[in-house]
């Protein structure tokens, strides 16, 4: 806060009006009001250049939908590009992660592309080799904005000053490649459920420990795709035999 801190975000959108949306509102919202953030949502279509101001044409190949075009595409990133980081949300890109998050949290902001019908014309990564393609997980949303909404949300909350306790950030699911351990608060007792005994023992040590199991067994059988990296990355299998060098 008071230094040139704010994380920039321009968002490249057919629905500019879809930004700030949720972000205004609550933390991020509070945070943009104090200029933690700032949010530039252009408008693709002014980029457009014949008189129907036309921004897609149909798929090269045949099939159903219509593709962003390329032209119109780099017009509007060139317009705007600054040397920020550029992501464009698309199922095809790498899924993002706390840590991609972190790392765009830690910069000046960034550029985000959001497509829509069938997506982007392929050419535009390849005249932009800057522009890096990200995916929200494996579901097909109708739209880029909101991809674009979660990843802003989940940059600004890392911005120093947003977050009211700043460790709250450090012990969360993913942060040391594990879920979070299970949260419990009062009442003591519900439904005739009680809270683990441990956590009101007030032994910190033994809280800790329960709290390291719990992650652990969570993310073993929740996610066994976490887990075997966590694992793997910490502990050699018993025998060479099966895995010799896989990082
Ligand atoms: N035909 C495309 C899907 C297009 S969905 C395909 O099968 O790959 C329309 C737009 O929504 C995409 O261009 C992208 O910007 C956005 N979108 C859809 N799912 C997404 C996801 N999982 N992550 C990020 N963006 C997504």
């Amino acid at each position: 806060m008071g230094e040139d801190m704010t994380f920039a975000a321009t968002v490249i959108t057919l629905y500019p009006e879809m930004f700030p949306g949720p972000l205004g509102i609550s933390l991020a919202g509070r945070a943009l009001e104090r200029g933690d953030w700032s949010i530039d949502a252009v408008q693709l279509r002014d980029f457009a250049t014949d008189r129907h101001r036309t921004v897609d044409d149909t798929p090269a190949g045949g099939g159903a939908g219509m593709v962003l075009k390329p032209d119109v595409l780099a017009a509007a990133l060139d317009s705007v590009d600054d040397g920020r980081p550029v992501l464009a949300m698309t199922p095809r890109g790498r899924p993002i992660d706390q840590a991609r998050i972190r790392g765009l949290a830690a910069g000046p902001g960034v550029t985000i592309l959001c497509g829509r019908f069938e997506g982007f014309d392929e050419r535009i990564f390849e005249a932009r080799p800057h522009i890096e393609q990200v995916s929200l997980g494996d579901i097909v949303l109708s739209g880029g904005e909101p991809a674009a909404l979660a990843v802003l949300d989940a940059c600004i909350r890392l911005l120093p000053g947003v977050m009211g306790a700043p460790l709250s950030g450090a012990e969360e699911s993913f942060e040391d490649g594990l879920l979070e351990y299970p949260q419990y608060t009062r009442p003591q007792e519900w439904e005739g459920r009680t809270i683990p005994e441990v956590l009101r023992s007030g032994d910190h040590a033994r809280i800790a420990a329960w709290r390291k199991s719990m992650a652990e067994t969570d993310t073993r059988l929740r996610r066994p795709d976490l887990w075997e990296r966590h694992s793997g990355a910490r502990v050699q299998p018993a025998s060479g035999a099966q895995r010799e060098t896989k990082d």
